[in-house]
């Protein structure tokens, strides 16, 4: 019994790791692209990573977000999942969302995350256990609130 859960546990982190390499190796809605409201770069120093992210608002629901990042893979396939969970969705959304994965970031493991909420998101449960790369995993959701907030006072 003990060797079946041990078993489990190696597959669901062979499963995060395959889930970060995909969109490391191919991002999902990566480039910058023009018609965006606020454009925010961020820098997460203790690893490198360099992200210059850009938001299109539509009234509430966020149109596009568009990125140029440079970085380690667990930065990258971040920005990835999250533009793949927050694209076509209200600002409210995302800024909901965005609390929920820091807090989940932050628990160092304590906090099993929702699929049905996080979706590919889930993967980074795993990276919440290593305190160094957290900022990784964070930078682009810091980007994205960054961005969103400030395309927010404009429009309104
Ligand atoms: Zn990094």
């Amino acid at each position: 019994r003990a060797q079946v859960r041990r078993l489990t546990a190696v597959n669901i982190d062979e499963l995060y790791q395959t889930i970060i390499l995909d969109h490391y190796r191919e991002k999902h809605h990566s480039g910058l692209r023009d018609g965006y409201d606020a454009e925010v770069h961020h820098v997460n120093p203790s690893c490198g990573d360099e992200l210059t992210l850009r938001v299109h608002l539509d009234g509430d629901t966020i149109a596009d977000i568009s990125y140029l990042g440079e970085g380690c893979s667990i930065s990258q396939a971040s920005t990835s999942v999250m533009t793949d969970l927050l694209i076509g969705g209200t600002t409210a959304h995302a800024l909901e969302l965005h609390d929920k994965f820091l807090e989940m970031m932050q628990s160092q493991g304590r906090i099993e995350p929702d699929e049905d909420v996080f979706e590919d998101a889930i993967a980074f449960a795993g990276v919440a256990k290593f305190p160094a790369r957290v900022t990784c995993a964070l930078l682009g959701w810091s980007a994205l609130r960054d961005a969103t907030l400030q395309a927010t006072v404009k429009e309104n």
